[in-house]
Order: C-alpha cells, then sequence, then structure tokens
C-alpha cells in the first residue's frame, strides 16, 4: 500500500465531515484522488482584462480597477448591490445577490482592487456576479505572479470551503506531502522516445505551473499515460477474446452469395463497400471471432453489406441475427431484405414485441431446428427463449442505441459456448477515431466512406419562424411534383408534456394548411401504440401520405427514397449528430432534395454556430468532430455510454496523436510481455491493475 491511498480524511484541513462531500461530490476517496483531481483551466494573474475589451465570452477574466457609485436595490431576499469597477479603459459592474450586508462595509473608495470572475451580460453592460475582490497588491503580485488553477466544484462543496481556492489549498498540502511517493511507471524507453517528463514532475506542474511550457509537458505526460492504460485495457481483452474464443470459419463462397450476386444484386458496389466486404470476407474465414463495427454515413448502403455477410455465412450452413433498434425500422429491414432475396431459397422472419403468440411459437420452433436462417428484429430477439440452432453471425444495426449488454446477449447465443457467433455491428454516427479507439478498442472499425453514385448533395437552409409560409410554399411545390415531406418536433424527455403540445399544435396547423382530400398528413409520435404507429408510418411509406409530421422516432434507418424534404422544428434544440441523421433521411433517391432547419429568431451562439455548421458541410465525420468538440463525448453517444468517457485530462476531441502515441506502445508492450509479467513491466502492471479496479468496464463483450 502506498501513501496515496490513504482516506482523504486525514489529509491535513479535510477531516470526515469534508471528507464525504468530496467523496459525493467529486469521487475523491483518497490522497491519489486529489492528485488526479485536475485544474479545468488556469488564469494567468499576471494579465489584466481592459474593462472595455471583455466579452460575455470569456471564461473567467481578472480587471484591476477602483470602485465607483454602488447602488443597492430592493429588499432582502430580493435584494441586489450594483457597484461600478472603473479601469483607465472603462468600467463593468460587480454584482451581488447575497451577503451584501457584510459586504458593503469592507468596501472602500480610493482603493485599488483586482476583481476576479466570470463575465456576463445584462443591460448593455459587462458584469461579474459575486467576484472574487482582493485588494491589489505590487509586491505580492510580483511574487506570485503565476498561471493560478482553477478547479471546478460544487455549491455544497464551495460552501465548506472547499471552491476552487480551497481546492487549491488541498493541493498544496498534498503535493509537499507525497510529493516524494510518487513513483515513476513508464519504462525508460517511453520516457526518452516521448520526451516526457518524469511523473512527479508532472503532477507538481499540472496544479501549480511554473511555466506555460512546463505545464503543456505536465498535461501531454498525463494524458498519454491516461490514454495509456485505457488501451492497455481495451487491447488486453481483445488479444484475451481472440485467444479464449474460437471462430466459426466460414471458408466457402456458395450458391446463394454467388446466385444474389450475378441476379440479385441490384446496383453496382461502390468501392468501399467492395473493400468492407473484402475485410469481412477475411474476418469470417481467418479463425478467430470477428468483432467489427461498420461505419457508414447514413445512406450509404450498409445494408447490402450486411445482407451479403449474411449470404456467406448462411452459405456455411450458419444462421443469421439482425437486430434493429425499434419495429419500424426491423420491418423496413425485413421487407428490404426479403426483396433483395426474391427468388433465393432464404428463409427470412421477423421478430418483435408485436408478433403474435402462435406465430411466434412457430417461429421459434423453426429457428431452433435451423428451419430458420435470417431472423429480423428487435430487443425481443434477445430473450431467452430465442434459441438458434448455430447462430453464426449477429449484426446490429444502428450500434449506438444499445448497450453493452445487449451485444453480450447475442454473444451469448451461440450454441457452442467457446465459439460466440461473428458480429457485425453498424453505426450511421460516424465516431471520430479517437473515440471509436476509447469507446470500441476492442472492435476492428470499417468505414464505407463513399456514397453511391448519383446522389445530389442535399441542400440545407436555415430558416426563422418569420419564413415559415415560404416553407409552407415550398413544400406544396415538392408535393405536386410528387414527393414526400418529413416534418420533424423535438421530443425532450423533461419537458414532454410541452413537447408533446407543439408537436399536436403543428400537426394541426399543417393539417389546416394541407387539407384533406387534396393532402394526407401522417402523425407518428413516442405515444401511440405500436399498431397505430405502424399503421401511420406504413401509409407515409407506402406513398399514400404526403406528409409526415413526427418526433424524433424517425431519426434511425427509416428509407423513402421518394421522400425529398426534411424539415425540423425547433432545430436549435438537437444535437449536431442527431440533426444529421435526421437529415440523412432524404437524399436518397435521385432527385435534389431539402433540409430546412426552423428556429426561433434568437438563438445562443452554440445554436448558432450548430446551423451554421450544417448548412456548410454534409460530410458526417466533419460534423461528428464539431458535434464532440461543441458538446463533449457523453452526450454524442447518448446516455448509454456516457461515464465511460470520463476522462481525468485526456481530451477526446483534442488530443487524437497523443492517443495513437499511447496505443502503439501499449500495443507494442502487450505484444513482447502480454501478462505485463516482466520486471521492468512491474510499475505497469501495479497501477494497470489499480486503474482496472477504478474504472468502468471498457470492454463491450464479456
Ligand atoms: P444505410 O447505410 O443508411 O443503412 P442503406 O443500406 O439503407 O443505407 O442504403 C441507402 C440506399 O442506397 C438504399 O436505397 C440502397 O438500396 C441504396 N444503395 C446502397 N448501395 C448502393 C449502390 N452501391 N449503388 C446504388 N444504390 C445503393
Ligand atoms: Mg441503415
Amino acid at each position: 500500500m502506498s501513501l496515496l491511498d490513504t482516506s482523504i480524511e486525514f489529509l491535513k484541513g479535510v477531516g470526515p465531515k469534508r471528507a464525504e462531500l468530496l467523496n459525493k461530490e467529486l469521487g475523491i476517496f483518497n490522497y491519489r484522488g486529489l492528485l488526479e483531481y485536475y485544474p479545468f483551466r488556469y488564469v494567468d494573474k499576471t494579465q489584466y482584462h481592459k474593462s472595455n475589451a471583455i466579452s460575455p465570452e470569456d471564461a473567467l477574466i481578472q480587471v484591476k480597477g477602483k470602485l465607483g457609485k454602488i447602488q443597492i436595490s430592493g429588499r432582502p431576499p430580493k435584494q441586489r448591490m450594483v457597484a461600478e469597477f472603473i479601469d483607465d479603459s472603462g468600467s463593468i459592474d460587480l454584482v451581488w445577490f447575497k451577503g451584501i450586508r457584510f459586504i458593503k462595509p469592507t468596501l472602500k473608495p480610493d482603493t485599488e482592487y483586482v476583481a476576479f470572475g466570470r463575465p456576463n451580460f445584462f443591460n448593455g453592460r459587462i458584469n461579474i456576479a459575486h467576484p472574487d475582490l482582493a485588494e491589489f497588491n505590487a509586491e505580492e503580485e510580483m511574487l506570485n505572479a503565476k498561471l493560478q488553477p482553477i478547479y471546478s466544484t460544487t455549491e455544497k462543496l464551495s460552501g465548506r470551503g472547499m471552491n476552487s481556492k480551497g481546492i487549491e489549498r488541498l493541493q498544496k498540502t498534498l503535493l509537499v506531502d507525497v510529493f516524494k511517493e510518487i513513483q515513476e511507471i513508464l519504462p525508460a524507453d517511453q520516457i526518452e522516445k516521448w520526451h516526457l517528463i518524469s511523473r512527479r514532475k508532472s503532477f507538481k506542474e499540472v496544479h501549480f505551473p511554473e511555466s506555460p511550457e512546463l505545464l503543456q509537458k505536465a498535461r501531454w505526460r498525463l494524458k498519454y499515460e491516461e490514454f495509456f492504460f485505457i488501451q492497455l485495457q481495451v487491447l488486453r481483452t481483445q488479444m484475451a477474446n481472440k485467444a479464449k474464443f474460437k471462430g466459426f470459419v466460414f471458408d466457402l463462397i456458395g450458391d446463394k452469395f454467388n446466385t444474389f450476386f450475378k441476379h440479385n444484386l441490384p446496383f453496382e458496389l461502390t468501392g468501399a463497400q467492395k473493400r468492407v466486404l473484402k475485410e469481412i470476407r477475411f474476418d469470417l474465414r481467418s479463425g478467430t471471432q470477428m468483432n467489427r463495427l461498420l461505419q457508414g454515413d447514413v445512406g450509404s448502403g450498409k445494408t447490402i453489406v450486411a445482407l451479403m455477410s449474411a449470404l456467406m455465412a448462411i452459405d456455411n450452413g450458419f444462421q443469421v441475427a439482425l437486430l434493429a433498434p425499434t419495429s419500424i425500422l426491423s420491418y423496413q429491414h425485413f421487407e428490404g431484405l426479403q426483396e433483395l432475396l426474391v427468388g433465393l431459397p432464404v428463409r427470412i422472419k421477423l421478430l418483435t414485441g408485436n408478433t403474435k403468440t402462435k406465430e411466434r411459437r412457430e417461429l421459434l420452433r423453426d429457428l431452433a431446428e435451423g428451419e430458420l436462417e435470417i431472423l429480423v428484429g428487435t430487443h425481443a430477439l434477445l430473450e431467452d427463449r430465442v434459441v438458434f440452432k448455430n447462430l453464426g453471425l449477429a449484426i446490429i444495426d444502428e450500434q449506438h442505441r444499445f448497450g453493452v449488454a445487449q451485444r453480450s446477449r447475442l454473444w451469448a447465443k451461440s450454441a457452442e459456448p467457446t465459439s460466440p457467433p461473428h458480429m457485425l455491428v453498424m453505426t450511421a454516427t460516424p465516431i471520430p477515431r479517437t473515440l471509436a479507439m476509447t469507446l470500441y478498442g476492442d472492435l476492428d472499425v470499417s468505414v464505407i466512406d463513399e456514397l453511391p453514385p448519383g446522389r445530389k448533395a442535399i441542400k440545407t437552409i436555415h430558416k426563422t419562424d418569420a419564413g415559415r409560409l415560404a416553407v409552407f410554399g415550398s413544400m406544396r411545390k415538392e408535393i405536386a411534383k410528387g414527393r414526400q415531406v418529413y416534418l420533424v418536433y423535438p421530443l425532450i424527455n423533461e419537458s414532454e408534456q410541452l413537447d408533446y403540445k407543439d408537436l399536436m399544435d403543428g400537426y394541426e396547423s399543417i393539417a389546416r394548411a394541407f387539407p384533406n382530400p387534396e393532402y394526407q398528413v401522417a402523425i407518428v409520435h413516442g405515444k401511440m401504440k405500436p399498431a397505430d404507429k405502424d399503421y401511420e408510418m406504413e401509409r407515409f411509406v407506402s406513398g399514400q401520405a404526403q406528409i409526415l409530421v413526427a418526433t424524433t422516432v424517425i431519426e434511425v434507418g427509416v428509407n423513402v427514397p421518394n421522400a425529398s424534404v426534411m424539415i425540423i422544428e425547433s432545430a436549435e434544440r438537437f444535437g449536431l449528430s442527431q440533426l444529421h441523421q435526421l437529415r440523412g433521411r432524404v437524399g436518397r433517391g435521385a432527385e435534389q432534395s431539402f433540409c430546412i432547419l426552423m428556429t426561433g429568431n434568437k438563438l445562443s451562439n452554440e445554436g448558432k454556430k450548430r446551423m451554421e455548421i450544417m448548412v456548410r458541410t454534409n460530410d458526417g465525420f466533419e460534423i461528428a468532430e464539431e458535434d464532440l468538440r461543441l458538446r463533449g463525448p457523453g452526450d454524442l453517444m447518448g446516455t448509454q455510454q456516457s461515464g465511460l468517457l470520463d476522462l481525468k485530462i485526456a481530451d477526446l476531441a483534442k488530443d487524437n496523436q497523443i492517443l495513437v502515441a499511447a496505443r502503439e506502445e501499449a500495443l507494442q508492450v502487450l505484444n513482447n510481455d502480454p501478462n505485463l509479467a516482466k520486471p521492468e513491466h512491474s510499475q505497469i502492471n501495479l497501477q494497470f491493475r489499480r486503474f482496472l479496479k477504478e474504472r468502468p468496464n471498457w470492454s463491450r463483450i464479456s
């Protein structure tokens, strides 16, 4: 046991009460936890902002000046105090809502102060609410000139003296105590190769930087180390799985595949589709179990790749499962595949929550006896009573909608415990490389980076409410040409009731503007019974209804090539990736398609930025990168996977190069010492075991 394992309670200045808060609020339990609680930002205490050059976008600022007029308005508890704060370029306001009667008497005129805090913009002026206000002291300033660490903290912690400053004090105490205890853990060759500064120095510099250069070096090293251990885990899992499990060998390219290829394939495969099929083909005959993530933008043609992979399995006498997140989508897959397979002796069925008892019983019997070759379905397919005779390939569509558990349940459906089915997981959410390597590091990745020929790029237009009539006009024009229109409303759980009302109001106004019998408007939302949903959806899919008013249930996978207009209401409430997914519902035919983003007049800066990006580019990868940058990884992947991505210092959006370096090294270490048993890896081993205990399990399949 190392000193770093000491309970945080025993650090001078903490004690049981504060320790409990640190546990609860920040997940800090011991010295190590605090040491690895890094500043999220630094403020250059040698620099002052000019009051006339502050923007509300600035994160934290400090201004040097003197107090001017002080005004108090209202009565407690709604009182506020506003003090003018004047420097040589102009003035800002300092504002207090609490503690006014204590603060007021301490404020001195004609005294130079430094005000520090987060700027806001209100009533045409910049202000700082509850600033840190300290008298300026030129001498001290000289001595302390440095980068000051800023720690994120919570209201509860601040209330007990653990605001950023308080945490900074604890870090100082801690570093003095443990500095000598911090040992190097990375091998000398890595340290030399990447010019890493020592571990000890990194911790000191990351909390109390001597200079921006040293801070950079410290952060680089700590990020590298964080990625290194993540990659060790991911790669070890991958290796262990490869060693533990055999893969079915699908050697044969048989009749069904060949007949399909010769007679049924409705188009020429794109180069990217061919390449990916080769990769899959290689995996399927390699003897190790395939775990492949197939990424391809919406409309890139993943389905045909899935089907042709399925035929490889079937030709070798195995069964195939295709799992889709919604019943509408699995139904579309089922229909689509049937159509593609017409004339081929391939037995395919659909299983969803709506499947009738009698039909299900029959289906399950056929499945167990091997009479069925492809089973398409929803979560219903994961139930225990669904037993395959010999499941050889499991395909998951729209992987991001499923969690770890679902994948491992499919994994377990093989008849042979040591040979799980080959897995092909498909996603249209283009995942930036960094994220894929971290989150799905145990998967091999294939990318379809080419759209089928003849597609016209979708035109994206941003409109505010004022432009609504014009939008209706365009809709009429498109419908007159025989096209169909999607109209999507956001549905976000917190305000479900309100959203629902928006949707119904929207539907009514559309129904008024596009009256029966000239127009048919279908509606689909989450509160409908599945059967009604399917009925309405079918009206649109079959072309009976020209307009579909829907919530995001259509986000995933629905394919109506005749639809050429996607209107997204309150577009500012959607994330970039979601907008891109929705947009991908159109542009599937040869016609010019449009995506119209409707927003209110007032948009936040981030909202504006998102609209601009959408209008500017159709490239899913670019959008995913931007999304990652704007929103962070947790949001991007949906709640199922967040938490897995709470990195301590590395940044998935920005640190791709560091990740690649760390991955290379981790791979090299494992290749030469798979069990980390060699003496030169003893420190890595120790740290790795600690890491495994602390982190959620990164591997998707266990
Ligand atoms: P996604 O990758 O979003 O699942 P789909 O597999 O649904 O995309 O394919 C989108 C559309 O493109 C379908 O209508 C499909 O028939 C068509 N398609 C796929 N591959 C090709 C190709 N190589 N050439 C022409 N059309 C194709
Ligand atoms: Mg699809």
